[in-house]
């Protein structure tokens, strides 16, 4: 618990830029914070308290917020979503309840993973994988170790997720069935962490942790560039129109599309790979999946309904039907 209480960096990175005084003053007593934790916690146990905490200030605890708004004033958010009122989360308090302990399940195995590879990091390499040293990293070695992770994490994204989670395969039909369970709206903050865990740690753990395992930057640059990563994610799933900014508006859209279209496109985070290969979507292909789904989905429900034999759900549609027939004859 200590850990987590002398952890600096959230007051250091998410803090304001003030004045210069309070700034100078805030850099020292960061400085001095981190020296005592950097002297006292051996590293990997600095980051993996550290990811931790980034995840449940700017992921979980804005997901939460914001589920809580969606589900309680839907009337106040269904004109800031894009795609509407099929873009609101479900207001079902079990299946909402199922999400939840999913995201946190899955947090905590991604967490766990994490920690296997540190810490067998540390052992192999007999120094920590990331430098947590009293020196602190330069200004233009944290801009270049974060233009590097950014440029490596794009790659990853847009070829896993094009190539292995919408292809076929165990990872593509696992990835349609969790994060693409509702086919015509664009997701929720929330959703973020509920992926099937498998394609989750291959889209979302993987692009962010290989590349910094690989470049071993200082722990402080690995901590900013998780803070923004997941900052990032968190909005981008946020299906917010009103997210500020033109860039991360748009990273937002194009999230919110890739979904809204049954994955037809936008594969990587930030669009530009999507761009050189001709995979970007839009508005109209999102119109056309919906019409599209529109079209299919009595049939695919009863294929959908046989294929998995469940004979709950059957003798439930049977009810349904039988209470609206009944209600349409007694009317
Ligand atoms: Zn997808």
């Amino acid at each position: 618990m200590d850990v987590i209480l002398s952890v600096p960096i959230i007051s250091y990175f998410g803090g304001p830029m003030l004045s210069s005084w309070s700034g100078s003053m805030n850099l020292l007593f960061f400085y001095m914070t981190w020296t005592t934790l950097v002297l006292s916690h051996p590293a990997w146990k600095i980051e993996l308290v550290g990811t931790v905490a980034v995840r449940i200030v700017f992921w979980l605890a804005p997901s939460l917020a914001f589920l809580l708004f969606d589900t309680l004033i839907p009337s106040l958010a269904e004109p800031i979503k894009l795609y509407g009122s099929a873009s609101l989360p479900r207001r079902n308090a079990a299946s909402l309840l199922r999400q939840l302990l999913l995201a946190i399940f899955n947090l905590a195995l991604t967490t766990a993973v994490q920690a296997g590879i540190s810490f067998g990091a540390t052992t192999v390499l007999r120094h920590p994988l990331f430098r947590a040293s009293t020196r602190l990293p330069l200004p233009w070695q944290i801009l270049k170790h974060i233009l590097m992770l950014y440029t490596a994490r794009e790659v990853l994204t847009y070829y896993i997720h094009r190539y292995v989670l919408h292809s076929r395969g165990i990872f593509a039909r696992l990835h349609s069935a969790y994060a693409h369970a509702h086919k015509r709206a664009s997701p929720y903050a929330l959703m973020v962490y509920t992926d099937h865990p498998l394609p989750l740690l291959l889209s979302r753990t993987l692009p962010v942790y290989l590349p910094a395992v690989a470049i071993q930057p200082h722990l402080l640059t690995y901590f900013l560039f998780t803070i923004l990563t997941t900052l990032e994610e968190m909005l981008s799933m946020s299906s917010y129109s009103i997210v500020p900014g033109i860039v991360m508006g748009g990273i937002t859209r194009r999230t919110a599309a890739h979904y809204a279209s049954g994955g037809r496109g936008n594969y990587g985070a930030w669009g530009l790979l999507d761009w050189i290969s001709g995979t970007n979507v839009g508005k109209n292909a999102v119109e056309d999946a919906q019409e599209e789904a529109e079209r299919r989905e009595p049939a695919e429900r009863t294929r959908q309904a046989s294929s998995t034999g469940s004979i709950v759900q059957d003798a439930l549609d049977g009810l349904k039907k039988g209470r609206k027939s009944r209600k349409r004859s007694s009317d």
